[in-house]
């Protein structure tokens, strides 16, 4: 007889720290968490089963039981069918854009796509991929996305640094009409807020090194989607450029990942706060947070991310320019200067100076960033602190 309870789901974090934890259940010492594989080859050969990507395991280029636990983990986070991780982000999206890629395909990407993709991107038009810039508005994206002969199409969950949030299931109704994968990178959203694959997306890409590792000490990349792709033609290419993750920084996202969704729902409920305080200061022009009603991606935001969440990165320009935001960045004590997001410490970032430095003033002014505007990514202390730092350095101002 099947009761209510049988029938009910786990919760997302309930089944992370089980796949983290009780995959060596076999062992006689069993662990109750999966240790560090620290070793390059394995015993090998060593049962007649058929080699299912690298195992039995043989070396650990290829797989790894560390790697392979965290990679579980994530599958169960991203609801897809596999997944890879890769020693950076950038591993990861550039694994996957060689993989996918040839000669003569037509690839749309956000305008907003993070710094170095968009490098990528214009790299491989050397190879003769041609690449399509499209949006931010998702009906723009989703215009060039239907075109015939579109291979691929990358977005963003939420971009950098204007926060726009991407309406993924418009784009992929769009992607499907062309035939095109579409791939959807929610490092800044994160499966707390959003799961791309269940709206229509091919394949989810992260940014490990952000929340879904959370602790600004470990970088990461991961790959998630069907097996037909992922355990097949993008396995074999980690295998032979390399970018597949080492088992200690494995075992430190691993680590983070079991505390993804309280510390998710933490930067989230910070960054609202600090959002509001900052829409109401007298020294700043205007603030970007998709929670805030009055933020043009705040109705999709609403409709995509139902947990009522808008995640942990607030953007905001500071009345006067560039001399008044390097005053702000030495005046803060709590809040420290840094390009990076997702951890605990609350960092602020100048996307004229780090992330977009490479853009010309034009092309940066195209795209709305200029000298004044700042990201702050919110941070787990507790909020009224970073709220009196930013207000103390504010009104120094
Ligand atoms: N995607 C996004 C949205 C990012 O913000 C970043 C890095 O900041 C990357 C990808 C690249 O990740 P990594 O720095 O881990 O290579």
């Amino acid at each position: 007889m099947s009761t209510r309870r049988d029938s009910r789901e786990k919760g997302p974090t309930t089944k992370v720290i089980q796949a983290l934890s009780s995959a060596l259940g076999s062992d006689p010492y069993a662990p109750i968490v999966t240790p560090i594989y620290r070793t390059a080859p394995f015993m090998f050969p060593r049962e007649d089963s058929p080699m299912i990507r690298g195992r039995p395991y043989k070396y650990s280029r290829e797989d790894n039981p560390t790697i392979v636990t965290l990679e579980k983990a994530i599958t169960i986070l991203e609801e897809g069918e596999d997944t890879l991780v890769f020693n950076t982000g950038m591993a990861a999206i550039s694994t996957l854009l060689f993989a996918l890629l040839g000669p003569g395909d037509r690839v749309v990407a956000t305008r907003e796509a993070y710094g170095s993709t968009l490098h990528l991107l214009k790299e491989l038009e050397r190879w003769g991929v041609k690449v399509v810039l499209a949006g931010p508005d998702s009906g723009d994206i989703a215009s060039e996305a239907s075109k015939p002969g579109t291979k691929l199409v990358f977005v963003e969950t939420i971009t950098n640094p204007l926060l726009h949030v991407t309406d993924v299931p418009e784009v992929a109704k769009a992607a499907r009409e062309s035939g095109a994968i579409l791939v959807v990178d929610n490092t800044f959203a994160t499966p707390i807020l959003f799961r791309p694959l269940r709206h229509g997306a091919t394949l989810v890409v992260h940014s490990l090194t952000k929340y879904m590792a959370g602790h600004n000490d470990v970088m990461g990349g991961s790959v998630t989607g069907p097996a037909s792709i992922v355990s097949d033609r993008l396995w074999e290419w980690r295998k032979i450029m390399g970018t597949t993750m080492d088992p200690e920084q494995a075992f430190l996202v691993a680590r983070g990942l079991k505390t993804l969704e309280i510390r998710v729902k933490r930067h989230c409920e910070n960054a609202l706060k600090i959002a509001e305080f900052l829409a109401e200061h007298p020294k700043i022009r205007e603030v970007y947070y998709p929670g805030l009603p009055g933020n043009p991606s705040h109705s999709v935001a609403k409709r995509l991310f139902p947990s009522g969440m808008y995640g942990g990165v607030v953007s905001f320009r500071v009345r006067g320019g560039r001399n008044e935001v390097l005053k702000l960045m030495r005046r803060l004590t709590l809040v420290k200067p840094s390009p990076s997001l997702g951890a605990p410490e609350s960092l602020l970032a100048y996307p004229v100076e780090s992330s977009h430095s490479s853009l010309s003033p034009e092309e940066r002014k195209a795209l709305g960033i200029t000298e004044d505007l700042v990201r702050l990514s919110v941070g787990l202390e507790n909020y009224e602190d970073i709220i009196e730092d930013l207000d103390q350095a504010l009104s120094a101002l």
